[in-house]
């Protein structure tokens, strides 16, 4: 059973996947890794990606509030039932 610990736990892992997978270089300074709206801390470069959506979050499985991650549990949950039967 998942727990809000769980949830949590991997905090590190989830934003290590997020970055590797959605974060791009500064265009201006090379230096910055910028997530879709972020501004560069160096130089103001603001990324004018749309912000990540709740399956992009999902795919590197990170969730914007408990509220998300009960949803996608609910959701997984219906999958399995559904492959199941
Ligand atoms: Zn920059």
């Amino acid at each position: 059973m998942t727990t809000e610990g769980d949830f949590w736990r991997d905090v590190k892992a989830v934003k290590k996947a997020k970055w590797a997978k959605f974060g791009v270089a500064c265009p201006l300074c090379h230096w910055s890794i910028l997530l879709p709206g972020y501004q560069c801390r160096i130089d103001g470069f603001r990324d004018a990606r749309p912000p990540l959506t709740d399956a992009e979050l999902e795919s590197v499985g990170e969730f914007r509030d408990m509220a998300h991650y009960r949803r996608w549990e609910r959701a997984q949950k219906k999958a399995e039932q559904e492959k199941s039967q």
